[in-house]
């Protein structure tokens, strides 16, 4: 795989056993800046590790990552220091207040001292923990938890961050938040989410990564190729649908029944609404125009080599 010249991160055949545990076989990758990745997949599949192994807390058996062009095995400091990492159960410690530790952190990330009060501030205002800085961390609810990790995590401004099923175990409310946070961290820096729930990638994300039994079975751009169902009440010749400019690709459902339903594909940078325009200018008697499946759930079931649900 040739990584584009401006990989924040790149991830090259990461594979790792645990005794005799195959977790992760072969995985690659490169991120840039700007990049929100999902990694999708079903318990068990690696993606803890996977993360573990990019954020440099855990050695792949075989592989190498890069970040900026650091190699973590050889200059862990220099890859680690453009990073943020958050582990599904982030280590706090319940005897410290929010303030404290976010400024232990700060410490530990090497932030000058006249800097730290800056940062720390940053950080709670960013993750929505002002309210709460003199709290005990050991007295937190799990969402406030989760949020002091990721000011730790966020506490020297890192460029790329890495998110392990970060609203696992939050309530509705807490996800939103949560996602919101994504979508804010998204603006200015790169971000990997891991997660095993679709709508959770769906919601943050704008590429997805699936890993099935510690292997990657698919790597791409979320919402296209977006397949679309149509129904016509007067159907055309199917040549005159492939014609519209809005349409990659046109299937019949029956071609011989004269069902007037189709899958459509929209072209690149087509809207749904163009095809509607379309087959009412053109007078088709537009009955139906709905996406076929959520992006997401067609790569996620096509990657993992299953049938989509009912
Ligand atoms: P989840 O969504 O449940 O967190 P995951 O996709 O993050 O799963 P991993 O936690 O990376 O998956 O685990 C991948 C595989 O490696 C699983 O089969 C798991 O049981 C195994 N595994 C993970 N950590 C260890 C360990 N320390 N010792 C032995 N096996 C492990």
């Amino acid at each position: 795989m040739v990584a584009p010249m401006d990989a924040l991160l790149e991830a090259r055949g990461l594979t790792r056993r645990y005794g005799r545990k195959q977790a992760l076989r072969g995985v690659g990758f490169a991120l840039s800046a700007g990049e929100v990745l999902g990694l999708l997949g079903p318990n068990g599949a690696g993606k803890s590790t996977c993360l573990g192994i990019l954020a440099g807390v855990l050695a792949p058996s075989a592989g190498q990552v890069l970040i900026g062009g650091a190699d973590m095995a050889r200059s862990p400091l220099r890859a680690k220091r453009r990073l943020g990492y958050l582990p599904e159960q982030p280590p706090l410690y319940p005897e410290m207040r929010v303030d404290e530790f976010l400024r232990h952190c700060a410490r530990l990330r090497r932030i000058p001292p006249g800097a730290i009060a800056r940062a720390v501030a940053r950080s709670l205002r960013l993750c929505g923990l002002a309210e709460v800085r003199r709290r005990l961390l050991g007295k937190l609810s799990k969402g406030y938890r989760q949020r002091a990790g990721l000011a730790a995590a966020l506490i020297h401004e890192p460029e790329l961050v890495i998110l392990d099923e970060p609203t696992d175990g939050l309530d509705p409310v807490q996800i939103r938040e949560v996602r919101a946070l994504i979508a804010e961290l998204g603006e200015r820096c790169a971000v990997i989410v891991s997660s095993h729930a679709l709508a959770e990638v769906q919601a943050s994300c704008r590429r997805v990564i699936v890993l099935h039994d510690g292997r990657m079975l698919h790597d791409g751009p979320l919402n296209a190729p977006r397949a679309l169902r149509l129904r016509l009440a007067r159907p055309p010749q199917t040549a005159a649908l492939r014609r519209l400019a809005a349409v990659a690709t046109v299937t019949e459902a029956a071609p011989d029944a004269e069902t007037g339903l189709y899958s459509v594909t929209l072209a690149d940078g087509a809207t749904a609404e163009q095809i509607a325009t379309a087959a009412v200018g053109a007078g088709w008697g537009l009955l139906e125009l709905a996406p076929e499946q959520t992006d997401i759930e067609r790569i996620f079931f096509q990657a993992i080599g299953m049938e989509m649900p009912a």
